[in-house]
């Protein structure tokens, strides 16, 4: 720990920030108690999914938008780093102070501030969990539709943050789609509304959308206006095996021509399968080197009706070994294969690249063979599983992290993805954003003047670079 509050990176010159002073001051805002700056107290914020620790300076925990303001402020005339944090489950490192600083934990905003079930919405705090909300909105015959598959630990705001997307994603969208209007604090302190309580609003620039996805990098979230829908009666799941996983993906756009957006369109490749038999014994055919799961839902008969054409068109299109739930106990043991992989592939070796390449659905099909074409080509096993309904493919290049050589040749394969994933149309991250973790790789993905402008409403909102320095932009 050091004397005074500062960035790690050369050449960034913190003011004045003694660090006894700097923590006296974040005291006086938020009480003596919610300022931790003990160092195995502060670890825990130094990491998140990504696993590489960067502690904290202090961790400052926030009651009120005034709080968050006040340490904002503060923040600003010391100059000093500031990263917020939510569930701290992010995939790409974006609630890790890589630049040192102080990590701001939204851990006690977490109140539903009201919940309209004339107006369908719901307003909250940013550290609300994912499956609080979801929860709560259920009591009410209503969904909040987001489903990101860490939704028992990821909070709202983190979701907001990275513009979070899962499984529902084909029918609903992501994370933005769900959001109409956000109150959230600038770098300078200054407290900013956006949209309201309507899904119509064309007053000014749509700042909620910018803010959606902007990886804590333009202000801190406090509040948030999510848009709710009834809940739908029923859901069914079709499971089919195919021979391959082309022809698997060449199903994915046989639906809409039938008239049917279904909820879910999940797939899993044969290295994915493999990896499920060998630790669960599911017992899928020998020939099976593809499952796609397919989900509908809606009112009861509509969902009979859909279901039975997805099932339908699945078997026209190769599909075998076909299985369509009929109450929510089967289509829950439908989905246990899918929720299998993670854990399956962690037994093949002890490092999982776990990139999320996107590209239209109608490109999933050669998006696959290319991976795993460069898969062969790096000697590196490659599992590819994931939201194909959307183009949204983990693509999971195995290594051995003792063996540096096998982690060279999986970052390899990682940079042909995403070349080949942009040259399909397509783009480096569907939904685990940028943060440190991609930030080299953004200029493959955006042109030089899109870059700039980017980089120029980052100076607006954040004049002197205090929030979430290191992340997204390498300079
Ligand atoms: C097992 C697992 C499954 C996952 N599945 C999915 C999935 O299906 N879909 C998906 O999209 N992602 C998924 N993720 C990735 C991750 O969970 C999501 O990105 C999630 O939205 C992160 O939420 P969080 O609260 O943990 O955010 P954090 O990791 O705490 O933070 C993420 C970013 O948001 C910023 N941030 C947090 N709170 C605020 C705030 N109040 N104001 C401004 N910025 C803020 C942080 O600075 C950081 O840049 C998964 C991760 C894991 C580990």
């Amino acid at each position: 720990m050091f004397e005074s509050i500062h960035f790690k990176s050369e050449g960034r010159k913190t003011t004045n920030a003694s660090k006894p002073e700097v923590i006296a001051k974040l005291r006086a805002i938020v009480g003596d108690e919610h300022v931790v700056v003990s160092p195995e107290k502060v670890e825990p914020y130094g990491a998140d999914a990504v696993k590489e620790k960067f502690p904290p300076e202090a961790v400052v925990f926030p009651d009120t938008t005034d709080h968050v303001s006040a340490i904002l402020r503060l923040a600003n005339e010391y100059v000093f780093p500031v990263t917020a944090r939510g569930g701290g489950v992010g995939y790409t490192g974006g609630a890790v102070p890589v630049d040192g600083g102080i990590v701001v934990g939204t851990d006690r905003m977490n109140r539903i501030v009201e919940i309209s079930e004339e107006n369908l919405y719901a307003i909250c705090q940013p550290g609300i969990r994912t499956i609080e909300i979801q929860e709560a909105v259920a009591k009410k015959g209503l969904i909040f539709p987001p489903d990101p598959a860490s939704y028992k630990d990821s909070f709202i705001g983190g979701n907001i943050a990275e513009n979070a997307g899962g499984m529902r994603t084909p029918k609903y969208g992501v994370t933005k789609h769900s959001v109409l209007g956000l109150e959230f604090v600038t770098a300078t302190g200054e407290i900013i509304r956006t949209g309201g309580k309507t899904v119509k609003n064309v007053v000014g620039f749509d700042l909620t959308g910018l803010v959606c996805g902007s990886e804590g990098m333009l202000g801190i979230i406090t509040e948030a206006t999510l848009r709710l829908l009834p809940a739908p009666e029923a859901t069914s799941t079709v499971r089919a095996s195919f021979k391959t996983m082309e022809e698997a993906c060449h199903v994915l756009t046989k639906f809409t021509p039938e008239g049917l957006l279904p909820m879910a369109m999940e797939v899993i490749d044969r290295n994915c399968i493999g990896a499920i038999e060998e630790n669960f014994a599911f017992g899928f055919a020998k020939e099976a080197n593809a499952i796609l799961l397919v989900a509908v839902d809606g009112d009861k008969l509509q969902v009979e009706r859909d279901s039975k054409l997805v099932e339908r068109i699945l078997g026209e299109n190769g599909g075998f070994d076909i299985l369509r739930s009929e109450s929510a106990g089967e289509e829950n043991k439908l989905w246990d294969a899918r929720r299998a992989i993670s854990p399956s592939l962690m037994k093949y070796s002890n490092l999982k690249i776990n990139e999320d390449v996107v590209v239209p659905r109608s490109r999933v099909p050669e998006l696959i063979a290319r991976v795993e074409e460069i898969g062969r080509k790096h000697k590196t096993f490659v599992a590819n599983f994931g939201h194909a309904g959307d183009g949204n493919i983990h693509v999971n290049f195995m290594c051995d992290r003792d063996k540096p050589e096998t982690v060279e040749r999986a970052r390899k394969a990682v940079k042909e993805t995403f070349e080949a994933s942009i040259e399909l149309g397509g783009t480096i991250s569907g939904e685990h954003g940028i943060g440190y973790v991609k930030a080299s790789y953004l200029e493959m993905a955006v042109d030089p003047a899109t870059l700039e402008v980017m980089k120029g409403i980052k100076k607006l909102f954040d004049p002197k670079g205090i929030l979430n320095p290191g992340k997204m932009f390498l300079s």
